[in-house]
């Protein structure tokens, strides 16, 4: 029999080398130059720290046993427990949780929480999956990371697909693992458990949050302004929500079915009622249907993508007809994308300061439960937007001061956090 011949070593790319990494990688390269960074630390921060990956099997309610391959990646701990989301989806690899890791590090020490950058996924469709389905591949995934998460070295939250009842079994099994109840090592999870108030809303809440900042930046009301919005999740829902609480008018959403637009403006009560009974905007009658690509290039003053990576790509960056784009999403824009949007003057919000405000209030659930003392809504709210407007005055200054991007100034003065800490520990030993 032959002998299968493995290509020589310095042919296989680094396992997390996917095009997804190599956008956030060209991200930081971009912004080296105006940060306070020496060459070790780049070198440090160009690569995780740790990468997990495992087998997951589980029953499925049929009878067979499947296996589902399943990751964590965990980039800094250079400034405390790593954190970031957990998400179910068909196309996460290593390189997409690499990626959205980095993002994590950055966004943290963005706000100033004292935590580096963590992501995890399992490769299945969520939707193919009952929900015992569901429960028995989220403890299973704890239990094969159990020496790699905890309160104080990696702490998981929601992210695509997965909700509060998926921190709740997380919760459960740790803490059924180490004998007591340990709220601590997931964030997003029910209130009932030890979850924060407003955590549920705060990714979208924040996100207008921000935009409503921009505006007063730019001399804009934002009760004026047309809005279009790609996702109806937790993200983009709350967002369109939150920006009609404010008075502005939402012309269009959307969902994995496609888009629903209005020239007049929504009426968002509607929809969520549509989609409340039947699980999808398709078929809403009272607006045009448009496709997800369609609706990212209407006319419109505030274009919000809260739906997936890569969306705004060379392809399409030419015809976006929008002011403003707003990253609700992580990675939203690709390089190419993100250079003709500049080129246009279409100012972009960027993800790792937009959609902040997730994580701030997790941040906020974690000192909740290590304190067993937890706080009001309306403090919640008000602590979340000092933080928000806080990086977002100190990302605009820098990228006047500079002549940087947003998407640059914030990415810099988050590596600037970063890099601070890391020479002050230097490299151990
Ligand atoms: N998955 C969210 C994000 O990408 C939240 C992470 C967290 O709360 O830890 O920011």
């Amino acid at each position: 029999m032959a002998k299968l011949e493995e290509p020589p070593v310095e042919e296989v790319q680094l396992e997390w080398d996917t095009p997804l990494f190599r956008t956030a990688l060209a991200q930081f390269e971009q912004a080296i130059p105006y940060a306070d960074v020496n060459e070790s630390i780049v070198a440090r921060l160009a690569s995780p720290e740790r990468a997990v990956m495992v087998a997951v099997p589980i029953r499925r309610d049929a009878g067979h046993v499947e296996v589902f391959p399943a990751y964590r990646v965990q980039h800094s701990s250079v400034l405390g427990p790593t954190k970031g989301g957990l998400r179910y989806d068909p196309h996460v690899t290593l390189g997409e949780c690499a990626a959205l890791a980095v993002w994590m590090t950055w966004k943290c020490a963005l706000l100033r929480l004292p935590y580096g950058g963590a992501k995890g996924g399992i490769r299945c469709n969520p939707r193919a999956l009952s929900l015992p389905e569901l429960q028995r591949l989220t403890r299973r995934y704890t239990s094969e990371l159990r020496g790699v998460i905890g309160p104080q070295e990696d702490i998981p939250a929601p992210d695509m697909a997965t909700n509060e009842q998926t921190m709740a079994w997380i919760m459960d099994t740790y803490s059924m693992q180490v004998g007591y109840a340990v709220p601590e090592i997931v964030t997003g999870k029910p209130v009932s458990l030890g979850g924060s108030l407003f955590r549920s809303e705060a990714t979208g809440a924040g996100v207008v949050m921000v935009v409503e900042r921009a505006c007063e930046r730019l001399g804009w009301n934002l009760a004026e302004q047309r809005c279009v919005v790609q996702g109806f999740g937790n993200v983009g829902g709350i967002a369109a929500q939150e920006l009609v609480g404010k008075g502005a008018t939402v012309l269009a959403v959307s969902d994995f079915s496609g888009g629903v637009y209005s020239e007049r403006g929504l009426d968002l009560t509607a929809v969520r009622a549509w989609i409340a009974e039947h699980a999808t905007l398709e078929g809403y009658p009272d607006a045009e249907n448009v496709t997800n690509a369609e609706l990212l290039e209407l006319p419109c003053d505030i274009l919000v993508l809260a739906a997936l990576e890569g969306q705004v790509t060379g392809e399409n960056a030419a015809r976006i007809d929008a002011k403003v784009v707003v990253e609700g999403a992580n990675g939203p824009t690709t390089i190419e994308g993100d250079a003709i949007l500049g080129e246009r003057g279409i100012l972009i919000l960027p993800d790792v300061l937009t959609n902040a405000g997730g994580v701030t209030v997790s941040y906020f659930e974690w000192v909740q439960d290590l304190g067993r003392l937890f706080w009001t809504r309306n403090e919640i709210r008000a602590r979340l937007a000092d933080k928000l407007n806080d990086a977002f005055d100190r990302v605009w200054t820098l990228a006047e001061k500079q002549g940087i991007s947003l998407r640059q100034a914030a990415l810099v003065a988050g590596i600037n956090e970063v890099a601070a800490a890391l020479k002050a520990r230097g490299i151990y030993p």
